[in-house]
């Protein structure tokens, strides 16, 4: 096993764009806009937030949801190829990601197995689209509330001997990334790295990613 261990982010990162945006522009009921707001400002948790947001979703739309996701959900360039390198250097390549189940498996199906997938869950059991937190904060994150906790998972998940990469591009990605060696990061955490003077390298493609990760090898 290499000494390199990935934690690669899924809204933003492997798919173009933010797919919990999406889903809420096509089906929420009013008052979303405000939410995403919200926790983009941080001025709500991510956990409050998420479950807020997919309250305004009926359940009854569960299907019509997962068929328009694989529609519109655009991968990234090259991270087919970046699966592929990470499997033949065995790398382990851990998915965490702020999405939810029911999207998140169906697109990322046709690229796996891979070595974990952490996301949020989602019920359909009563009117609106109830979420679930199976891995949320543990004792040591300064957030609370993270709802998929980032760097809870990458306590669990490695230790300090490894070198642990993280790849993402927003607000969710920010602890993780100040737990990381190497950072490798766009959009709105590239711009947050910056401000707060945390190392990274900016990435468009998962190429990119590729060769920033054989750096460390
Ligand atoms: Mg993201
Ligand atoms: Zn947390």
């Amino acid at each position: 096993m290499s000494n390199v261990v990935v934690f690669c982010d899924f809204d933003g990162t492997i798919t173009k764009k933010d797919n919990i945006v999406s889903i809420m522009k096509q089906f929420a009921l009013p008052g979303w806009e405000e939410i995403t707001d919200q926790i983009l400002s941080q001025k709500i948790p991510i956990q409050q937030g998420v479950r807020e947001l997919f309250s305004l979703v009926p359940s009854a739309l569960k299907e019509e949801i997962i068929k328009f996701v694989l529609q519109d959900a655009e991968i990234r360039e090259g991270f087919s190829d970046f699966v592929k390198f990470t499997r033949e250097q065995n790398i382990p390549l851990y998915i965490v990601s702020g999405g939810i189940d029911f999207f998140v498996h169906p697109v990322l199906d046709p690229y796996g197995p891979f070595d974990h997938i952490y996301c949020n869950e989602a019920t359909f059991d009563e009117e609106r689209i109830a979420i679930h937190y199976p891995h949320a904060c543990d004792e040591l994150c300064t957030s609370q509330g993270c709802g998929c906790c980032k760097p809870s998972i990458m306590r669990k998940l490695s230790d300090e001997q490894q070198t642990r990469i993280v790849i993402g591009d927003s607000v969710t990605d920010f602890e993780a990334a100040k737990l990381a060696d190497v950072v490798i990061a766009r959009d709105f955490l590239a711009e947050t790295c910056e401000k707060l003077d945390i190392p990274f390298t900016r990435f468009e493609t998962f190429t990119d990613c590729i060769h920033i990760v054989k750096a460390q090898l």
